[in-house]
């Protein structure tokens, strides 16, 4: 057996007897313990689980300091008064890491009922702990305990810690199975720290014991390693607590890694035999401490970029979802003003139909001249609501679809004869060109369908001076296509990626004065889409003339 010990009472100094890892595995994680916990208590102290995260803290510093303590101590009175608290700050570590992940779970503090549970299982250690029944001799020529401990209550904590790892498992499991994807993130990332916390506590300190014990091992200096790990996780949860939202594994890890290094390389110097050894270390201590320093703000400036990022696309989400809102109390208000115009509208168009009918008496040419003119206006007043009432219907999803089989032929000949006349009084050419030797038929909804065609006739009457419009039907094969085709004022390239966007409207054709709202084409498109067909527009520029063209399969699929 290896004993370490200095050959005075005081304990706690440098000395060539005692090998150097026992003070880089005590004394560094004595102080980074305590300093986690008093990181995580200043980010808030009214906070219930950082006081509870400094609560493991303190008993794990404290565990490391009795255990640096025993191992450097002659003095069996004293090693055996310090041995008492190793149960007691090992079975507080194990209950207050489970009292941690239930609140950190829960967001609030545990009921009466699992308090008193707690109590329940520490009794047993508050009870034994300063008693025989724990240790009630040390062999300190031999540096040996464990012939004097009672091997009952050792089992006691141990199990405890193994009952604490389980527990916060089936915890944690419980939880993840009902989280949302941001919830399970942290309960995996903070699961993690906490289970590795304690099992590498368990794994090394009580394997290290038994194995000794029963002399596979020469001594329990196993527990050294463990030690290192236990403190990095315990800066891997502190840091997780206090900067959950901007948690990063890469920023901490280059962290971990830098001040490890100078940690390390720092404590070499105690060691170090020479001035020349010293110089060089401290030069190694400058370098390693520079270039961690601009390692580590450069990850850090890489993090908070991604932050800005993420932020900046939370706003931006959150303007989308107001601009939705607004979009949608719109839609809603074109639906109700449209509705409530529609009325009075036709009522209008109704009554003058009829005084020009003659069913009020004869009127003069004058009045009969006006009239038709009211009349015109009226007519594409009723347009306009027409096209808001396709908008909102649309964007609300209210638009219904009436699928049948559609004779495009019949569609394209009835609209050829509305239009004829206006063709002719704007001195135009209307022609129709039907597909030879085909049935013409798809599975559309025909007044839809009627009323996409027709518009494209309208506004190629509308938009063309000279020349004409031609409407051609063709036989695709598992399609039909209609195209409209007319020698007018064009559509400038630049306009064209624009002309089916809702409101659109070109630049040049002010000066045609044309009324219209810009939504034809934009619910024409939306309305050949839904039957499963496609729109689209090819010019060669302004005042070369436009071909829009419309495909709508032929069998209708859902
Ligand atoms: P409106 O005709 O009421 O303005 P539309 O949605 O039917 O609305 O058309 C949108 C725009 O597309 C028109 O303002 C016009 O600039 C352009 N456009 C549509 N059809 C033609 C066409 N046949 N020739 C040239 N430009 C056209």
């Amino acid at each position: 057996m290896i004993c370490y010990f200095f050959p005075e009472t005081v304990y706690f100094f440098f000395s060539s007897d005692v090998p150097p890892l026992l003070y880089y595995a005590h004394i560094p994680v004595m102080i980074v313990s305590l300093l986690a916990g008093l990181y995580v208590l200043k980010s808030g102290v009214s906070n219930l689980l950082n006081r509870l995260f400094f609560v493991i803290s303190f008993f794990f510093s404290l565990w490391t300091t009795i255990n640096l303590i025993t191992w450097t101590n002659i003095h069996s009175d004293i090693i055996m008064f310090f041995w008492s608290f190793f149960s007691i700050s090992l079975s507080l570590i194990a209950i207050s890491c489970i009292y941690f992940i239930y609140v950190f779970l829960e967001k609030k503090d545990i009921s009466n009922r699992i308090k008193a549970i707690f109590i329940l299982l520490l009794t047993p250690t508050f009870l034994f702990s300063a008693t025989p029944l724990n240790i009630n001799g040390f062999d300190i020529a031999n540096c040996d305990a464990f012939k004097f401990e009672w091997l009952p209550f050792k089992v006691y904590y141990t199990l405890l810690g193994i009952l604490a790892i389980i527990w916060i498992l089936i915890l944690l499991i419980r939880k993840y199975r009902v989280a949302t994807l941001e919830l399970r993130k942290q309960i995996v990332l903070m699961g993690l720290g906490i289970e590795l916390f304690l099992s590498t506590f368990f794994i090394f300190i009580f394997l290290a014991s038994y194995l000794t014990q029963i002399g596979l091992l020469a001594d329990s200096r196993l527990e050294w390693y463990g030690l290192l790990g236990m403190v990095i996780f315990m800066v891997y949860i502190s840091i997780l607590i206090v900067r959950f939202k901007a948690f990063n594994v890469k920023l901490l890890g280059a962290q971990v890694l830098v001040v490890g290094l100078v940690i390390i390389i720092g404590s070499e110097l105690f060691f170090a035999e020479n001035t020349t050894n010293q110089i060089l270390i401290l030069v190694s201590l400058a370098i390693a401490t520079v270039f961690g320093y601009m390692l580590i703000k450069s990850i850090k400036m890489e993090v908070q970029r991604k932050e800005e990022l993420q932020e900046m696309s939370n706003r931006l989400s959150t303007a989308n979802d107001q601009l939705r809102k607004l979009d949608n109390a719109k839609s809603e208000f074109i639906s109700i003003a449209s509705h409530q115009l529609r009325t009075p509208l036709t009522a209008i168009k109704g009554f003058i139909s009829l005084i020009l009918e003659g069913s009020y008496g004869n009127i003069s040419g004058e009045i009969e001249g006006v009239l038709n003119k009211v009349y015109l206006s009226n007519e594409r007043l009723i347009d306009l609501v027409e096209d808001l009432l396709n908008l909102s219907r649309i964007e609300s999803g209210r638009m219904e679809y009436k699928f049948e089989k559609t004779n495009l032929g019949e569609v394209c000949q009835e609209i050829y004869d509305t239009f004829l006349l206006r063709a002719k009084e704007k001195n135009l050419n209307l022609e129709l060109i039907l597909a030879e030797n085909s049935n013409m038929e798809a599975m559309v909804d025909r007044n839809k369908i009627r009323e996409v065609i027709s518009n494209l006739v309208d506004n190629g009457l509308k938009y063309t001076l000279k020349g004409g419009v031609k409407i051609k039907l063709t036989d695709m094969g598992e399609s039909m296509r209609v195209a409209i085709i007319d020698t007018g004022i064009g559509v400038p390239a630049e306009e064209i990626p624009y002309l089916f966007s809702k409101f659109s409207r070109g630049k040049d054709i002010s000066r045609l004065n044309t009324g219209g709202t810009g939504l034809g084409l934009h619910v024409g498109k939306k309305m050949i889409e839904a039957i499963g067909g496609k729109i689209g527009v090819a010019s060669e520029g302004a005042n070369r003339g436009s071909t829009f063209l419309i495909e709508v399969p032929k069998e209708h699929v859902e």
